[in-house]
């Protein structure tokens, strides 16, 4: 409670007044550009990895960066279609990390046997682990965790989908759906190529993306 309380009150005493102005334009209404769904995971903080400032991320965290599929989804589904229809966001990024505690369980589910909430959440990732045990089941642990990773955030990218206002959107070019997957102890981050579904380091991404405007130019 002490480091709560020290936080917040470092927060209003130093930090607050150095960005007055900027929270005082917010004050009637926000616009943020991305809608970010991410896990809840203390090591991955949205706003410190996207560089965002107040007001320019909206933000759904759950456990395993899971989207259930639209008619499922709760919460997450009002989320994502207050951002998509009322906040009009233009992108939304999903985004995995290393050492995903709920990738451990889809790994060994006998150790969340006794938890009916966190069995019943990451049932919404069964595909994950029916498709990753099928494409890469011959990897050690620790390679198929990092596939699994990654394959979740394809799963759930499609899920996404089924969102009709997020499907109408892609369609016409309103709204771009982003993957990635941030490395913890690297620092860094793998981006999705939605047309190989294979994802690449953030370099290689934007070199590929330079050849494909230089070629269009
Ligand atoms: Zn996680």
């Amino acid at each position: 409670m002490e480091k709560f309380i020290a936080g917040i009150t470092r927060f209003q005493n130093e930090v607050f007044p150095k960005s007055r102005h900027l929270y005082e334009q917010l004050a009637d209404g926000q616009a943020p550009e991305t809608l970010y769904i991410g896990c809840s995971d203390s090591r991955v903080i949205p706003n410190e990895l996207m560089q965002a400032l107040p007001g320019e991320l909206f933000i759904c965290r759950t456990a395993g960066n899971l989207v259930p599929p639209y008619g499922e989804a709760g919460g997450v589904g009002a989320t994502v279609e207050f951002a998509v229809e009322i906040l009009k966001v233009r992108h939304i990024v999903i985004c995995g990390h290393s050492d995903c505690g709920a990738m451990k369980a889809l790994m060994t589910p006998e150790k969340v046997n006794g938890l009916k909430a966190v069995a019943a959440w990451i049932r919404h990732a069964d595909r994950v682990a029916a498709v990753a045990n099928a494409l890469h089941g011959d990897l050690d642990d620790h390679d198929f965790l990092s596939r699994l990773i990654e394959e979740n955030v394809i799963t759930q990218i499609d899920h996404l989908i089924t969102y009709p206002c997020v499907a109408a959107k892609l369609r016409s070019g309103n709204l771009f759906v982003h993957g990635m997957v941030f490395d913890i102890p690297k620092g860094e981050f793998r981006l999705l190529d939605r047309s190989t579904l294979r994802f690449l380091p953030l370099s290689e991404m934007l070199e590929q993306r330079a050849r494909q405007e230089a070629i269009s130019a």
